[in-house]
């Protein structure tokens, strides 16, 4: 038989390998980005037109390429950077596989002009998937300018495949705060759309963060400095009391690459054990310095994870290190005698009186009783806010009893049954319907055919976001005024999220007063929002909107409405009492899509009566 193998032009090999290097406009920036850096530029400027759909282009003015060199530099394995396999261990550059230019010539038209300092003239150079079109003599100042148009010109699906505008544009940011984080001592601007949305001077590390993140950023900066023989790091961690909600702010830098690694990310949370609320995440700013020797970043074609040799004595460096920065800081107790007892305070507790010990007995406390009455909320820092939540619940609605939610359990008693069922029947009047709270996670109620099991948190999300939805649309959400108005301090792009969604926030109840570049004063909040959650929903708002595909049928007063609804919602693990519990039933049913949540999850199933009786054959 003939032979059947056969080499696969370049062109065909180059698209091939754009697949990998080449994800979207983002992976195109990050390219052109490093390639500027490892040029040795000192201002760098990059340009994008429709999130780069129509066009990515990077200028710089580093060393720039011969006329040879400019040709060659679309070949693919063509590197000015690695000569052979052991210059993969000594690596100071950011590129080394000579393959992105090559890629990206594959998949999109790309203009180059160059220029070296010591040429008259530079060279420029036109190619269109793979093929080189014109090739001329420029008069263009030092440095490189690369400009990439119509990416993914020749793969329709690829194409196809982008995100909207606004999801590839947060990508594309990404890229770029991750290679101006690493160079603060380059200088930076972004281009989107033709104004300038970032530029970033010749700066020290702090400054740099605060000029991508804002000013807010200033004062949530706690130094870590470490020098040890195998490691070297520095760079900041945020304060534990500003931890987002959000994995946002998390960047790791090997020598001056931006990493990813699970393990280290691990070390700084064990390095922050006790500080944090449930379910928040620090940020941190970090740069490790390792021999090159001791990695080997080859692992991943796009290069965000690295092996190390000794990860062990890594985690426990950095861990100490980030644990010392937070008690040097007195952020966190270094000693355990001797300490400033107001740094046990949980953080929203704070300043508020310490009152003198109470000896508490749990006067609902009934061995014979077979469910358990509501206990108060384990963790301390987070008492308030449920209860608040839950009286807010009920403004507007007709008492229940005398009593309100919160002194219910007040109105029972020990002992008896007889005694404190007597009490009952004056709170829940309704014996009939009862409901049962089952593992803080699940509202049992029985109905005609059997029983129904509710899920808390998605059946409440359901009732908020309905209520919320009635109020956007409606517009006439209730307001609470705050006492003092809140100043709450956003980056640009997090305040443009906020102005868009303005209006819809004002149907909501919210009330701002002061919208400036950098920061907005709320005066009002919709009722049922407790003062401690504001900048919490307005985070988890902003990196909805930031994560969502907002493409045809998307809708910023849905997105709202199902953000907000899953701030404020009870949380799974949350006890409830009994009113609460059958608040959440009735409302629930008196939704016009109980079934499911605001994201299509099924709310409660129901067990019937022949399906237990079939069980107990
Ligand atoms: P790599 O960066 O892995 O070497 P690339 O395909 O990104 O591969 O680039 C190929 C070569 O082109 C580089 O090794 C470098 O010599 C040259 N080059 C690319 N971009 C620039 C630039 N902005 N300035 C100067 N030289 C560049
Ligand atoms: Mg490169």
């Amino acid at each position: 038989m003939a032979d059947i193998i056969q080499l696969l032009p370049d062109h065909v090999a180059n698209q091939i390998a754009a697949g990998e290097v080449v994800q979207r406009p983002a992976s195109v920036v990050k390219e052109l980005l490093e390639n500027a850096i490892d040029a040795g530029a000192d201002v760098i400027k990059l340009i994008v037109k429709d999130a780069g759909k129509t066009l990515i282009q990077v200028i710089d003015d580093g060393k720039g390429m011969s006329v040879t060199d400019a040709r060659l530099s679309f070949e693919r394995h063509a590197t000015s950077k690695i000569r052979n396999a052991d210059d993969l261990f000594k690596l100071n550059t950011k590129g080394f596989r000579g393959e992105a230019l090559a890629s990206i010539a594959a998949i999109a038209h790309v203009e180059l002009k160059t220029k070296q300092d010591t040429d008259d003239v530079g060279t420029c150079i036109v190619i269109e998937g793979s093929e080189v079109t014109s090739q001329d003599v420029v008069v263009t100042p030092k440095g490189t300018s690369i400009s990439v148009k119509n990416l993914f010109f020749n793969i329709p699906a690829r194409r196809n495949f982008l995100k909207s505008n606004t999801v590839e544009l947060r990508h594309i940011i990404d890229e770029f705060h991750r290679v101006a984080l690493a160079h603060p001592s380059i200088s930076f601007s972004l281009y989107n759309n033709g104004s300038e949305t970032f530029n970033l001077p010749v700066s020290n590390y702090r400054q740099r963060i605060v000029n991508i993140f804002g000013n807010k950023t200033n004062e949530k900066l706690v130094p870590v400095e470490e020098d040890t023989e195998v490691l070297k790091i520095s760079g900041f961690v945020g304060k534990p009391e500003f931890a987002k909600k959000t994995r946002g702010e998390q960047y790791f830098f090997v020598n001056n690459r931006f990493i990813k690694s699970a393990y280290l990310n691990h070390a700084i949370l064990s390095a922050f054990e006790g500080l944090l609320k449930n379910g928040t995440h620090p940020s941190y700013f970090l740069n490790l310095e390792v021999n090159p020797q001791t990695i080997d970043i080859n692992i991943h074609p796009t290069k965000t994870e690295i092996k190390f040799d000794d990860e062990h004595t890594l985690y426990a460096i950095l861990r100490s290190a980030v644990k010392h920065s937070l008690g040097q800081f007195n952020i966190a107790p270094v000693l355990d005698f001797e300490r400033d007892a107001t740094l046990d305070t949980p953080y929203n507790l704070k300043g508020s009186r310490t009152e003198a010990p109470k000896i508490e007995v749990d006067s609902n406390f009934n061995p014979f009783q077979e469910s358990k009455p509501p206990r108060e909320q384990q963790n301390s820092s987070f008492k308030k806010a449920p209860s608040e939540h839950w009286e807010s619940l009920y403004v507007g609605l007709e008492s229940k009893s005398n009593g309100s939610a919160s002194n219910f359990s007040e109105l029972t008693f020990e002992s008896e049954e007889s005694t404190s069922s007597l009490f009952e029947t004056k709170v829940t009047p309704d014996k009939a319907n009862a409901t049962y709270q089952f593992h803080n996670k699940y509202i049992i109620s029985a109905i005609k055919s059997g029983m129904l099991v509710i899920d808390q948190s998605r059946a409440h999300q359901r009732i908020l976001y309905e209520d919320f939805l009635k109020d956007i649309t409606v517009k006439e959400g209730v307001s609470q005024q705050l006492l003092f108005p809140l100043q709450l301090h956003f980056s640009s792009q997090e305040l443009e999220i906020v102005k868009q969604l303005q209006g819809d926030l004002e149907h909501t109840g919210f009330v701002f007063s002061n919208v400036t570049e950098e920061s907005i004063e709320i005066k009002g909040v919709p009722v049922m929002v407790p003062e401690s959650e504001i900048s919490i929903i307005l985070e988890q708002l902003i990196s909805d909107v930031q994560n969502e595909v907002p493409d045809a049928n998307f809708s910023a007063t849905d997105l709202l409405a199902k953000s907000m609804a899953k701030s404020l919602a009870i949380k799974t693990g949350q006890s409830l009492q009994k009113d609460e519990q059958e608040h959440i039933v009735n409302k629930l049913f008196a939704c016009k899509e109980p079934n499911v949540s605001p994201t299509n999850r099924v709310t409660f199933i129901t067990v019937g009566v022949d399906e237990l009786d079939k069980k107990f054959i």
